[in-house]
């Protein structure tokens, strides 16, 4: 047995960093952008009013002061002409603050009749004018790699940068293999199941950034199977559930091999989701998963969505795990790492007592996963544990 983290070495090794595409900024929400983006414009491009209020020199500015009114800057509407001694220019929000003027004194500050405005409270010293490229300026340049949220999209927006250069989103395809297997919605016979792991994986990896494609379930045939590796020609990765042990319908590994996979078969010492089968089939990477569903869903955590990362031209993560002191005291652990489903809550985390490797139902209430390190000791309540977040 080999240890979780040599699995994913090994795992790692399959995949690259996938090609740069340009997408329409409004589309980029969830990519990766993979290249520099750099701004093509000053924002604000000019000084601005941050206030509703008159524009005036600073050194008048006192409480009592007078100015005469000459015209109005709205926002869009520049004031075109020049502010002099004991002048002002009504402003608005947004609007340019024009020349010769270097204040705004809000509204709030002013009295006014007719033509003529009276500092009335104390104006204070804040000049409520944002300077031009004071939030960024042209050649202010955005890094990769970085996962677009919406708020990296409204700044490329404003920096007038209408495609960005993201990865490819990798291609996934799943095939779920199982005589017992029907679609939901179908109806199984008496001696069937619905296929579940497909539609939990493609849900994962496609919040992941991948583009999930669910193939035929494939039959416990060589013929089916063959079938079903040949719709998956095209994916970055193919991922097979079930059917990956020795049992004497376990025919992923035969089929893959005779398709000319170059397969390495690893048990690898976790729980749950114990065999693992990987390698290169048709020059893209091939993962056989094991077909219990909570197993199947674990290994994509650990495994799948860090090969989706990597290939997205992100870090995989392995890191990305918390610390929660125990609600619940735990029994030593055996050999293998054990990710156990858990519920973290305010007053620390607690393993669920089930922890059987087909049971969604206790998947669904955990929302993360207890690390257990092999051969770890008893642990008593209060003692901080490792664990990755659902
Ligand atoms: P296998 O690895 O094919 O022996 O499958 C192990 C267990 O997982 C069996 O009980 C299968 O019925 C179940 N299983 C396999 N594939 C799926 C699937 N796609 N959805 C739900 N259960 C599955
Ligand atoms: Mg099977």
């Amino acid at each position: 047995m080999i240890s979780v983290e040599e699995a994913r070495d090994h795992l790692m090794a399959l995949v690259a960093p996938l090609e740069v595409e340009h997408v329409a900024l409004a589309e980029t929400a969830g990519r990766v952008l993979v290249q520099p983006v750099t701004a093509r414009r000053n924002q604000p491009p000019f000084a601005s009013s941050s206030m509703d209020g008159y524009a005036v020199k600073a050194a008048e500015v006192e409480r009592h002061a007078m100015f005469k009114v000459i015209g109005e800057a709205a926002a869009g509407h520049a004031f075109d002409g020049k502010v002099g001694a004991g002048q002002a220019v009504r402003i608005f929000t947004g609007a340019p603050v024009p020349e010769g003027a270097d204040f705004v004194v809000i509204q709030e500050d002013v009295s006014r009749t007719g033509d003529l405005i009276t500092i009335s409270d104390d104006p204070g010293t804040k000049d409520n004018i944002r300077a031009e490229g004071g939030d960024f300026s042209t050649g202010t340049t955005i890094e990769p790699p970085l996962r677009l949220g919406a708020e990296h999209v409204a700044l490329m927006a404003a920096m007038n940068v209408p495609q960005l250069p993201v990865a490819r989103k990798p291609v996934v395809a799943l095939i779920s293999t199982g005589d017992e297997l029907v679609m939901p919605g179908q109806t199984p016979g008496p001696d069937q199941i619905i296929a579940s792991n497909t539609f939990g994986l493609k849900a994962m990896l496609e919040a992941e950034g991948a583009h999930v494609r669910i193939l035929p379930i494939a039959r416990d045939t060589v013929s089916s199977l063959r079938t079903a590796f040949e719709l998956a020609r095209g994916a970055d990765l193919t991922i097979t559930i079930g059917g990956a042990s020795v049992g004497d319908h376990d025919l992923v590994a035969p089929v893959a091999e005779e398709l000319g996979m170059d397969r390495a078969f690893y048990k690898v010492a976790m729980r749950p989701g114990k065999p693992l089968m990987a390698g290169k089939l048709h020059g893209a990477a091939m993962v056989g998963l094991p077909g219990n569903p909570v197993s199947a869903m674990v290994c994509g955590e650990i495994f799948i969505k860090p090969m989706i990362r990597a290939m997205l031209g992100l870090d995989p993560g392995f890191g990305a795990t918390l610390s929660a002191p125990l609600a619940a005291p735990l029994t030593p652990n055996g050999p293998r790492q054990h990710y156990m489903r858990a519920k973290v809550a305010a007053e620390g985390i607690t393993a669920f007592d089930n922890q059987d490797s087909a049971m969604l139902s206790v998947l669904a209430n955990a929302n993360a996963l207890l690390i257990r390190p092999p051969h770890d000791g008893e642990r008593h309540a209060g003692e901080l544990v490792e664990y990755l977040p659902l």
